[in-house]
């Protein structure tokens, strides 16, 4: 690990309360570059009263946000979304710092997406339409109304943190909710930056951004009485703990935690656009992504040659550092996940019945690399198959028919997402149908859209991002009946 530069200045720090930016009083983090492995800056913890006073802040504001019209909330989150495309370059700059990605990338496929989002909830708020007022009762007129929870903590893990912190609180914030975020410990800057941006188009208090570690931030603001509702994309063990904290003060969640995404690819499949999804979908973000196209099933007569030309079409993406021209693989968010990632693969070679086809292996040198891996003959029992890897590692596993093979994707503890792979269209909408999962995909993998939900079955949590669903997640139905 290398020494905190000189240009530690040019990074956010400072924490967003009660629309002042002010330092951390807690423990400070040293904030990596994953590609080098040295220290880009230090951001200081919020202490457990700057938590408090984050949460306060919120609820302060909460009486005159949750008052606005739609059409006030929505002009500021569309100034939201001009003030993160108008600073896209130095948002993709901090993610792909911050996170090891491919600039490019950052700045051509996120920032976008981003924007997209502010502005996709500054329309929905607007079109909210629901069940019609009427006499249900006679000589009483009920409506519904769909008003805000209160103040809401997002809490974002490290994969996509500008991404995910965008998918928590435009809803939130659209719906007239008031938000404490807190990003993951590993990559707060991209929301620091947010928060110094957000500080001069939102009101007072209506976004709070807080920095620091699940245990010392997490959990007391997961605790604290004034927040309604906790929602959280991170693994399924936090899930569970935040579930378990919740439930003492009985919060609303909105869990998104972990995947394993089965590719279920029939013998009549175009293996050229098979071969070319799973090498992108399977690969992007270094495959730290809950939708990546990690498990692959094969029909018998395509297996061979699949496991082939995927094998020399991966063997060819270019793994490098954020700025190398043409790199398409960064490196993985640290030591510890690269490790976690390395074992897995270790202990699949050990088996003795996979093989590793290409990669397998740690990059020497510098940075938290792990070379693009097929890993071919996998079996359904297999760790390998069962467990999120979230790392840059696809199995194949060989079945025979339709039936066994929906029972094998659907034989998982995950229920993100899926894909089938084949040109029957009666077939694929068979399959589909049958699959226990929040999406499936058809002959395409890992396209996401804003009008659209993102979310799971099982122990993949319950909770919608993106599209109307969402707004329906950080609102609540409510009968209001008036005597005639
Ligand atoms: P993580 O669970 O370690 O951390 C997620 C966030 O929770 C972080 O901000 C962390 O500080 C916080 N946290 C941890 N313990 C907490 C506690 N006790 N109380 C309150 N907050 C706490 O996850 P990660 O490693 O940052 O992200 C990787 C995981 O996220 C993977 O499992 C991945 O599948 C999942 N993920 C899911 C989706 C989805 O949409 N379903 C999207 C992206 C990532």
């Amino acid at each position: 690990m290398g020494h905190t530069t000189e240009i530690s200045q040019q990074f956010p720090v400072e924490l967003l309360i009660d629309q002042q930016l002010v330092r951390g009083e807690g423990p400070e983090e040293p904030i990596l570059n994953p590609a080098t492995g040295e220290v880009l800056c230090l951001v200081p913890e919020a202490s457990h009263e700057q938590v408090n006073r984050a949460v306060s802040a919120a609820n302060r504001a909460y009486a005159t946000w949750s008052q606005t019209t739609p059409a006030e909330r929505s002009g500021l989150l569309l100034k939201l979304a001009d003030a993160i495309e108008s600073h896209a370059e130095q948002f993709a700059r901090l993610e792909s710092l911050n996170c090891g990605k491919p600039y490019a990338r950052a700045l051509g496929d996120e920032i976008p997406a981003i924007a997209d989002c502010f502005r996709y909830f500054a329309g929905a708020t607007r079109c909210m339409t629901g069940s019609i007022a009427g006499e249900y009762l006679s000589g009483h007129t009920s409506m519904i109304r769909r008003d805000p929870i209160g103040v809401v903590a997002s809490i974002a893990p490290w994969n996509y943190p500008l991404m995910m912190a965008a998918w928590k609180t435009a809803p939130a914030l659209a719906a007239g909710n008031t938000v404490v975020l807190k990003p993951s410990e590993q990559t707060p800057l991209t929301a620091l930056l947010f928060a110094r941006l957000a500080a001069e188009i939102l009101p007072k208090g209506v976004l709070n951004v807080v920095c620091g570690r699940g245990v010392s931030v997490g959990e007391p603001l997961v605790e604290h009485p004034h927040v309604r509702m906790v929602s959280v994309t991170g693994d399924v063990a936090t899930g569970r703990k935040i579930l378990q904290a919740a439930s003492t003060t009985l919060k609303r969640t909105h869990l998104e935690l972990g995947g394993k995404a089965p590719v279920i690819v029939f013998d009549d499949a175009n293996l050229e656009e098979v071969v070319a999804g799973v090498r992108t979908f399977g690969y992007y973000n270094a495959g730290q992504d809950c939708t990546a196209a990690c498990r692959i099933y094969a029909g018998p007569k395509i297996y061979e040659r699949l496991v082939a030309e995927l094998t020399s079409a991966v063997s060819t993406i270019k793994m490098g550092t954020q700025d190398e021209e043409g790199v398409e693989l960064g490196p993985l968010i640290s030591d510890r996940q690269r490790n976690r990632v390395a074992s897995f693969v270790e202990r699949a070679q050990m088996a003795g019945h996979m093989e590793v086809t290409t990669g397998g292996k740690l990059r020497q040198g510098p940075g938290f690399f792990f070379e693009p891996t097929v890993i071919a003959g996998a079996r359904q029992d297999d760790e390998i198959v069962q467990r999120e890897v979230f790392g840059p590692v696809v199995s194949v596993t060989r079945f025979t028919d339709a039936e066994q093979v929906v029972g094998w994707a659907n034989d998982s503890e995950y229920g993100l997402a899926s894909s089938v792979w084949t040109q029957d269209v009666g077939r694929a909408m068979r399959v589909a149908k049958q699959l226990q999962y929040g999406c499936t995909w058809v002959n395409t993998h890992f396209m996401l859209v804003n009008e659209m939900p993102h979310g799971g079955l099982k122990s993949s949590g319950y909770g919608k991002d993106m599209s109307m669903y969402a707004l329906e997640d950080y609102t609540v139905a409510r009968h209001v009946m008036i005597k005639l």
